[in-house]
């Protein structure tokens, strides 16, 4: 770009990034993919289909050299749902790409679960949390956080929506348990309750399945791979949270953080850390691209209060299995709204804040010398 002149997005209205459905969102990330340069890749779920009958596809799109030996990958709608947020900042950066000097290469993956964002779900089309799903070598799809089995009649009731007094029922087990043993017990994962809430699966989901496989075939050059991974829902309104995984790790913490300067959570501070989870991407990487030094981090971009986005996804889960899963239904509008606020000033900020990640992320990563 010629001296002085502005990227473009300064110049755009940043909430027009955001998608009205998956669709739509698919289309314009492959048109602007290749008017960047990109090269292209789909990689299709055969077996379930869009609320119009259209194909569900991951979308993976690469800028820069194919055996590059340092990698950004950013990801978006592991959480279907969430997918919005993660879609727009990718459309975002298309627009004014990063050019990635030689070895190095930018991978913008396009809704990990496709099927969750066509129909507003943070699950995939079994019910599974796909970031609960990615279990390492050794590890079992089977069990539940000792306190889940006293909650799920509360947390998945077999009916469809009603006013049940959900959040005084919840009040009463915190009080009984600590407020935060019951995050825990709800977040972390559970593999026992195949209609619940973060059900992490009983083997290994066809689109990550693609997705880890697509990784292995063409990232094996990688020397060194940034990951980042947008999420909503977490955190004060228009925050972010940048939650580094364990298992990756390959810059220490405090020279990531003085790198992008931003503050990052440690996964061993358990106090700054939201609550633990099991199966979660960044943990599986480092099995999958076993040559690499692999950062990997989390962000959450925050949205409604946890009680306020936790009804969404019950009242979600409850219609999907217990109702006919129509998208006009208050529930699924509400989990919408919960995870992907209509509002111009949310949206606008969660671009500029996951484009102003992406952005010093590819300064480190293709700045970093190896
Ligand atoms: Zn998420």
């Amino acid at each position: 770009m010629p001296p002085g002149v502005q990227p473009q997005t300064s110049n755009l209205k940043l909430e027009t990034f955001f998608s009205p459905d998956y669709a739509t969102a698919r289309e314009r990330f492959r048109a602007a993919a290749q008017a960047a340069g990109g090269v292209l890749d789909a990689l299709a779920l055969d077996e379930v289909r869009g609320p119009n009958g259209e194909a569900l596809t991951i979308d993976i799109a690469r800028i820069g050299e194919r055996a590059a030996r340092r990698v950004l990958l950013h990801t978006s709608g592991v959480h279907g749902v969430e997918a919005f947020a993660g879609a727009a900042v990718q459309l975002a950066a298309l627009a004014d790409p990063p050019a990635p000097p030689a070895g190095c290469a930018l991978v913008l993956v396009h809704v990990l679960n496709p099927y969750g964002m066509a129909w507003l779900r943070r699950a995939n089309e079994n019910n599974v949390d796909l970031n609960r799903n990615l279990l390492g070598p050794g590890e079992r799809w089977v069990g539940a956080p000792a306190l889940y089995p006293r909650i799920d009649g509360l947390l998945n009731p077999p009916a469809p929506p009603s006013s049940d007094l959900f959040r005084l029922r919840l009040g009463m087990l915190a009080l009984r348990h600590g407020v935060r043993a019951l995050k825990q017990a709800i977040a972390e994962g559970q593999y026992q309750y195949a209609r619940g809430l973060f059900y992490g699966g009983n083997a290994l989901q066809p689109g990550p399945a693609l997705y880890l496989d697509w990784l292995r075939r063409n990232l094996l050059q990688a020397e060194y791979l940034f990951a980042l991974d947008l999420h909503t829902g977490l955190g004060r309104r228009g925050g972010e949270m940048l939650i580094l995984e364990p298992g990756a790790g390959a810059t220490p913490s405090r020279e990531l953080s003085a790198a992008l300067n931003r503050a990052l959570i440690d996964p061993t501070d358990q106090g700054a850390r939201p609550y633990r989870i099991r199966g979660g991407m960044g943990g599986a990487l480092p099995h999958i691209l076993p040559p690499a030094a692999i950062d990997f981090v989390l962000q959450e971009i925050g949205t409604y209060g946890p009680l306020t986005v936790l009804c969404a996804l019950r009242n979600e889960n409850r219609w999907h299995h217990h109702g006919t899963g129509s998208l006009e239904h208050p529930a699924k509008q509400a989990v919408r709204e919960a995870l992907c606020p209509a509002s111009p000033d949310w949206r606008r900020r969660a671009v500029e804040l996951g484009l102003s990640l992406l952005r010093a992320a590819a300064q480190f990563t293709f700045g970093k010398r190896s």
